[in-house]
């Protein structure tokens, strides 16, 4: 570094005017995405800031970050509350929409505001710290629940609590005798990879079934820093799953898929969800149709383990549950299946015994 620069810290981007001045957006932007601040929330960490190239208009990461005036337009068809958490809300912090499971919101703050968010009306930095009172409510809850066999914990982002009150939370379910299974979504380990230490680590032990998901969505979010906070985890104990969103100039391409879910796997994050875009006001740029969606995946059968291979889920609206969507490569005939190989695209014969003498023709 010359003499006389003056050494910049890093930090947390949160304003139009503050992406500017990073170089992220153009100034003649900056009025424009003014208006999309007022409504929905920005932060861009310093280890986002080092994944996105500024150079190229594309780029995968500077997408899922940056704010878009394309924000302000909400389509008939979009929902501040796509997947109805809501309605089911049997106490402050909880949602309950399937019978063995609930989740957990202990707060609404994030490392970073994603702008496909489905939870985009609500998450936001002032956002949604449970008080200790209703944090015990909900909780209270889940030990008043025995039919709940899993919490998920969810937010916003919990490992964004400091490891004290996330360590008191963990512990607290797991001394729940019907819970066998604690679930924690996160973006932290690829957007704030510095958080993930060995306090974190320490308070994500427990006595029951413990899975850490991370969201992902390109390779490029596997940071050589969010690979060891990974490994730390990992070593530490932590089952780690990955989920990822199908967004349009960020994952839509079968080698962007691909990418992300071997990245993913060479750091122990087992892909476990893909989505379709929840459609929250003003994330229509993000769709991918599902008929593409489904092609990509079936693209990937057969190039990839089936380890990387993630469930593709629809949140279904009115909180009516996740469908998985496909592809299918069996389809029933009168004889019996008809099975896509999926090496050679070609169509394999595979009798039903029941309905036929034929052997089978494999
Ligand atoms: S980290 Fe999750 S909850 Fe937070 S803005 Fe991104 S998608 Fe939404």
């Amino acid at each position: 570094m010359p003499d006389g620069v003056p050494l910049l810290k890093p930090r947390t981007l949160r304003d139009p005017a503050a992406l500017v001045e990073a170089r992220l957006v153009p100034p003649e932007a900056e009025p424009g995405l003014r208006q999309v601040a007022e409504q929905y929330a920005i932060a861009v960490t310093p280890a986002v800031q080092a994944l996105i190239d500024p150079s190229d208009p594309a780029d995968p990461i500077a997408r899922q970050y940056l704010p878009d005036v394309a924000e302000l337009t909400t389509l008939p068809a979009e929902r501040s509350d796509p997947t109805s958490d809501a309605p089911f809300t049997p106490v402050k912090g909880v949602v309950h929409r399937y019978p063995d499971r609930a989740l957990l919101k202990p707060l609404l703050a994030c490392p970073v505001y994603c702008r496909f968010c489905f939870r985009r009306e609500v998450v936001g930095p002032d956002g949604g710290l449970l008080t200790e009172a209703e944090l015990d409510a909900a909780l209270d809850w889940f030990a008043a629940t025995p039919q709940v066999r899993e919490a998920v914990l969810t937010g916003g982002d919990p490992l964004m609590l400091s490891p004290r009150r996330l360590a008191h939370i963990v512990q607290r379910l797991s001394a729940i005798s019907h819970l066998d299974i604690i679930r924690l979504h996160s973006r932290v380990p690829v957007a704030a990879p510095e958080r993930v230490n060995a306090a974190l680590v320490d308070a994500l032990q427990s006595e029951k079934a413990l899975f850490l998901c991370v969201h992902a969505n390109h390779a490029r979010e596997f940071s050589p820093v969010a690979k060891a906070g990974l490994r730390l985890l990992t070593r530490g104990g932590v089952s780690l799953l990955g989920q990822s969103v199908l967004l349009r100039g960020v994952n839509n391409t079968q080698q962007d898929l691909e990418n992300l879910f071997r990245a993913m796997l060479a750091s122990q994050v087992k892909p476990y969800y893909l989505h379709q875009l929840d459609r929250a006001p003003g994330t229509a740029r993000f769709e991918v149709p599902i008929a593409e969606g489904r092609q990509l995946l079936r693209q990937l059968r057969g190039r990839l383990s089936g380890l990387a291979w993630p469930t593709y889920v629809l949140d279904l609206p009115r909180g009516a549950g996740k469908a998985p969507l496909g592809p299918d490569f069996a389809h029933e005939v009168a004889e019996g299946w008809v099975v896509d190989g999926p090496l050679d695209r070609a169509d394999y014969a595979y009798p039903d015994l029941k309905k036929t003498s034929q052997e089978a023709e494999f």
